[in-house]
């Protein structure tokens, strides 16, 4: 008998198992249980043919209809071909061999069927796999398999050049022969709830169902092991931060937050007053805060921010800002800088009296301006101290750290968050982490599933709508003439303009460039290329500027800056305006190759226009013709602003597992059935039930089974992540 944790050697063997480390990593009885089948074919109905490509390993059923022997020219030996079918299509198999093949041909008459394994390819137009791995149906298998085949579901694993999906099924059916009932993950009661059948029968039903009623009982029992163990975690995980201690920060009445909210020329929305009353009592509390504020563009997280800021300085602690990008810190500086005026110039000319100071440190910073700053720093001189990850520099030391707010947390990974953490000393400090990427709800819930949530769903008053045109330059070319136009026409009533590249052009590649696309007939759009381009045409005679990555920080400010003020019409950028950049007078922008930016990209990069009282325009241009999906994406930008909407189409078209490995950090993903915008309710349902078991049972000391379920969650290459998160 085995158990899960078994290596699979003693199992299978030394040789299967060599050849299912080798082609699939798999080394446990656990491992090869989990790797679930991709499909399941009817037995006797034979596979599509038409649906295969070029290049997949692919296994399938067929049955033969012909088959012929040639002889090679001018090599010993021949070249059997076996043509089999699916009733309608036609797929070759080719095997080269010594002498005439006799035995090949037998075995591969026509009538019989089989499964065919190999890697499909096109010789002269004609599908075929070059010496598949064939097991015949109904003859010649080992009284097992033939079992097998007798079921009405064949399993069919995704399978590698080496392993042919029915040597996967091998082992499989032999590790659930000696299996030892597993304790079960799913505690009964739960099991009783939720209508869920046991874990060892789910094990089998996934592998070989008997019917399809058993196979979809079996995959919502999985699916369910999958949402619990890991809200499990997460609800252990969620526990543990509390038991650490931070230092209360509560509001002081008449402090620099009370002042500063008087001195606001704006009411909050209905949303910033909630978020910020729930963020004020968190700070007060003796455990650290981990909350996710998320916000579209322009919603007024930052504004959130900083009264949180203010309330630990008031507190006499000092707060940190981080942002992801120079220019971010930058422009966060003067904003700030300029929303608290004289509350920020302690011991300046006009300074309030009981005045903080603001301090920027920046990877960029001259010798003597950065020892100024990590002395402000490490002396509590600067209140408020804003800056990118030079911030997470061993040398940099707080006097007493109360509050690190994260900007832009999807740019940043967990270790980060931790670096700066550790800088608080004792006990931890609150952490606020701001997101314009809205995330659904279900996502959130597992890949932030350790922080609070709150959301910011409204606009101030008085912003104005952006309005979004897909610009198909394939369809009607002339259209790219009229959007020059179109920016000439705002710079000549007084506004301004982006135009967004998807690269910077000379000796790339650089990291602002978006990633190219498959099947690349051009290099995408340069800023380098298009800024020339249009000053000596389009738009000859407007006053053009540059922006990009690779610029020296002090020309990315002075670009910026100029912009800012006025003195540039058209900023011609990469995405380093991304986030956060604010010049409320910009009220277009052009984003050109449109079509190499993520749904959830372009959302945010439209936040920059329509930030004043004119209406925003912003107008994608693209190649892609009219019916690919990459239109589609941006006509779905074109035609909502909700955030969350697209964020979802965002979701869609990535791997579930993609989302989870860049949000977490290098994190395999565990999901293998669940899907996390599908599976919502199952979701939801499973962490409320993870919640009340963790309080009651939080070392689920009662659950041996779940215990050992959350242990392989946290497998050696994700326990850093996991302790650390
Ligand atoms: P975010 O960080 O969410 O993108 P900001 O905090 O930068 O948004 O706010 C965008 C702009 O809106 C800023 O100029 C800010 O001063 C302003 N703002 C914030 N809250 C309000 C409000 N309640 N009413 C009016 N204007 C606001
Ligand atoms: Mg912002």
């Amino acid at each position: 008998m085995a158990v899960l944790a078994d290596p699979l050697r003693l199992v299978v063997g030394d040789k299967a198992a060599k050849r299912l480390a080798a082609a699939l990593d798999l080394h446990t009885v656990g491992d090869l249980l989990g790797y679930y089948p991709r499909r399941y074919d009817k037995r006797g109905e034979l596979t599509d043919l038409a649906g295969l490509r070029d290049g997949e390993h692919v296994t399938v059923q067929a049955e033969v209809a012909s088959g012929s022997v040639r002889r090679m020219r001018n090599r010993s030996g021949s070249i059997f071909e076996a043509v089999v079918t699916d009733g309608t299509g036609r797929l070759t198999l080719t095997f080269f061999g010594h002498g005439t093949q006799d035995w090949r041909q037998r075995e591969l008459r026509p009538g019989v069927r089989g499964l065919f394994s190999g890697q499909v390819s096109s010789f002269r137009g004609k599908r075929q796999l070059t010496h598949p791995d064939y097991e015949l149906l109904g003859t010649g298998s080992s009284g097992a398999r033939a079992a097998e085949y007798a079921a009405e579901l064949i399993p069919v694993y995704p399978a590698t050049s080496q392993l042919p999906s029915w040597k996967i099924a091998d082992s499989v059916r032999i590790a659930l022969d000696v299996l030892d009932v597993p304790a079960d993950p799913l505690p009964g009661q739960i099991r009783d709830r939720h209508g869920l059948c046991g874990y060892a029968d789910a094990l089998r039903g996934i592998h070989r169902p008997v019917d399809q009623a058993d196979y979809w009982r079996a995959r919502n029992r999985l699916k369910w092991d999958e949402a619990f163990v890991l809200q499990v975690l997460l609800a252990q995980r969620r526990l543990a931060a509390a038991s650490y201690s931070a230092i209360p920060r509560p509001a002081i009445p008449g402090g620099l937050r009370d002042e500063f909210d008087a001195a606001t020329p704006f009411e909050l929305t209905v949303g910033q007053q909630l978020a910020g009353a729930t963020i004020a009592a968190d700070l007060g509390r003796d455990h650290p805060m981990h909350r996710l504020l998320q916000g579209e563009v322009g919603s007024g997280k930052t504004v959130i921010a900083l009264r949180a800021m203010l309330q630990v300085v008031d507190a006499a602690a000092q707060a940190v800002l981080l942002a992801p990008t120079e220019v971010l810190a930058q422009q966060h500086y003067r904003s700030i800088a300029s929303m608290l005026g004289p509350l920020g110039m302690a011991g300046q000319l006009g300074g309030a009296d009981n005045a903080t100071r603001l301090t920027l440190l920046t990877g960029s910073l001259g010798a003597a301006a950065r020892r100024r700053a990590l002395l402000e720093a490490a002396s509590g001189g600067a209140g408020i101290v804003i800056g990118t990850h030079a911030l997470l520099q061993d040398r940099v030391q707080f006097a007493d750290l109360g509050l690190v707010v994260i900007d832009e947390q999807h740019r940043f990974g967990v270790e980060q968050r931790d670096a700066l953490r550790d800088k608080a000393g004792d006990g931890r400090p609150h952490m606020l982490v701001m997101t314009a990427t809205p995330i659904p709800r279900t996502v959130a819930m597992t890949v932030f599933g350790d922080l609070d949530v709150s959301t910011l769903t409204e606009l101030p008053v008085g912003r104005s709508p952006i309005s979004t045109h897909v610009v198909p330059v394939a369809e009607r070319p002339h259209y790219l003439a009229r959007t020059w136009e179109r920016i000439r026409e705002e710079v000549g009533s007084g506004h301004q303009a982006y135009v967004v590249c998807p690269r910077i052009g000379g000796d790339g590649p650089d990291e602002d460039d978006a990633a190219p696309a498959d099947g690349d007939s051009r290099p995408p759009v340069a800023v380098l290329d298009l800024a020339a381009e249009l000053s000596a045409g389009p738009l000859a005679g407007l006053r053009l500027a540059i922006l990009h990555g690779r610029l020296p920080a002090e020309e990315k400010e002075k670009a910026m800056l100029a912009f800012a003020d006025g003195l540039v019409d058209v900023l011609v950028t990469t995405t380093v305006i991304e986030v956060g950049v604010d010049v409320p007078n910009a009220v277009v922008m052009v984003v050109m190759d449109a079509d190499r930016f993520g749904v959830s990209q372009l959302h945010q990069l439209r936040g920059r226009v329509g930030r004043g009282s004119d209406p925003g325009l912003c107008l994608l241009v693209t190649e892609v013709p009219e019916a690919a999906p990459a239109r589609e994406r941006l006509d779905a930008v074109a035609a909502t602003t909700d955030g969350f909407a697209l964020s979802r189409i965002d979701l869609e078209q990535r791997r579930e597992g993609d989302v989870l490995g860049t949000a977490q950090a290098g994190r395999k993903s565990s999901l293998k059935l669940l899907q996390l915008l599908r599976d919502e309710d199952l979701i939801g349902q499973a962490r409320d039930e993870a919640i009340q078991l963790v309080d009651a049972d939080p070392a689920l000391a009662n659950e041996p089974g779940l215990a050992a379920a959350v242990r392989t969650l946290i497998d050696p290459e994700r326990a850093t992540f996991l302790e650390k998160a």
